[in-house]
């Protein structure tokens, strides 16, 4: 049994980690200030004797033993991040030089939840590990972006310097139960609209693409990535190659719920990313992992989801 922090734990993915890490029979610890994680993802765990709450943020120090670490705390949906971007990149900055000074402190593994936004709005196509991005330094995305990338550099200088056993993931977009109805990402978005038979809102012309992943392969692939061998560092792709125009996302919801809704044409956010899509040879060779649940699989339990979801509220 090892003991595991789960910074963002009460969060979309934080809950998936700590609901994975417990059924294989570690004690975990979640960590979680509540700004877009909810109680609501993590009740059904609370009355594991092996599982623990924390109300903290991770922008102050935290001190506690454990074996392992996996830093997910940060909002990820644009609109939440965006909604104080200070703040937004304290968490991701401060938050990686507290966790990291508590991995060097107690020989703790820590990984890291690095993202597709390296990349920026990307020049090369699909996106390998070794391209270094096209960000907006000052855009409204940068609070994001720019923080972790300086994560990044964080872990990597931690390890250098100090020989902390870091690990890095490249989340690519992820979807699945217990996305937060209102934090505006796309499928969440699309998702609730259809079922409430409300205007679809397709942002710019809706011919930008993003690769959409499954939850439950996220987090096979992430959890392999902290097991794997001590000098495997990453940073490492896990997402689903499959790419999607937004607006192909749309009418795929629209037919898989039966909605009525109509699809309306909206302004395209500042600086969004016209395409992205991963390379992920490095996880087949390294991890021996790839996704397993294609988009249309995924999306009829996410609205499986949302509909009991809606219906109890
Ligand atoms: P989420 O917003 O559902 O979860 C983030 C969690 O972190 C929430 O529970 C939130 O309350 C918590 N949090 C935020 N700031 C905090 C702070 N200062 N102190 C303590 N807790 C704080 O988002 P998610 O989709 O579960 O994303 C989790 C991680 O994965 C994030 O780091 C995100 O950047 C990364 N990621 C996610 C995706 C995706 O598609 N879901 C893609 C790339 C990277
Ligand atoms: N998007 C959209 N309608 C929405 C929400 C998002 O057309 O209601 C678009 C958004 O402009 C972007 C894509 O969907 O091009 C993915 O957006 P999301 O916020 O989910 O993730 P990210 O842009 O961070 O990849």
């Amino acid at each position: 049994m090892k003991r595991i922090l789960v910074t963002g734990g009460s969060g979309f993915l934080g809950s998936h980690f700590c609901e994975r890490l417990l059924n294989e029979g570690n004690e975990v610890i979640s960590l979680d200030n509540y700004f877009t994680g909810e109680k609501r993802n993590i009740v059904h765990l609370m009355d594991n004797p092996y599982f623990e709450v924390v109300r903290h943020d991770v922008t102050m120090p935290f001190f506690i033993e454990v074996d392992e670490i996996y830093n997910l705390a940060c909002p990820a949906s644009p609109v939440h991040y965006q909604y104080n971007p200070i703040k937004t990149v304290k968490t991701s900055v401060m938050g990686a030089i507290n966790m990291l000074g508590l991995a060097k402190r107690i020989k703790a593994r820590i990984l890291q939840a690095s993202t597709s936004e390296v990349y920026g709005d990307p020049e090369v196509h699909p996106q390998k590990e070794n391209y270094w991005g096209h960000v907006n330094p000052i855009g409204k995305r940068s609070c994001y972006d720019e923080g972790k990338r300086v994560a990044e550099t964080l872990f990597v200088n931690y390890h250098e310097q100090n020989n902390v056993r870091i690990k890095i993931a490249r989340i690519f977009n992820t979807y699945g139960p217990r996305m937060h109805p209102h934090d505006g990402r796309v499928v969440s978005n699309f998702i609730v609209q259809a079922l409430k038979g409300e205007n679809i809102t397709v942002y710019g012309n809706g011919e930008q693409t993003r690769s959409f992943q499954y939850v439950d392969d996220l987090i096979e692939g992430v959890i392999r990535l902290m097991n794997s061998r001590e000098d495997f560092l990453g940073p490492v792709n896990i997402g689903n190659p499959g790419e999607f125009t937004i607006m192909e996302l749309a009418e795929k919801v629209i037919n898989m719920t039966g909605s009525k809704s109509k699809i309306i044409f909206e302004p395209l956010p500042e600086d969004d990313p016209l395409q992205r899509k991963p390379d992920i040879s490095l996880a087949k060779e390294e991890l021996k992992w790839e996704p397993k649940i294609p988009l249309d699989e995924g999306l009829k339990k996410t609205i499986t989801y949302f509909d009991n979801l809606l219906s109890n509220s």
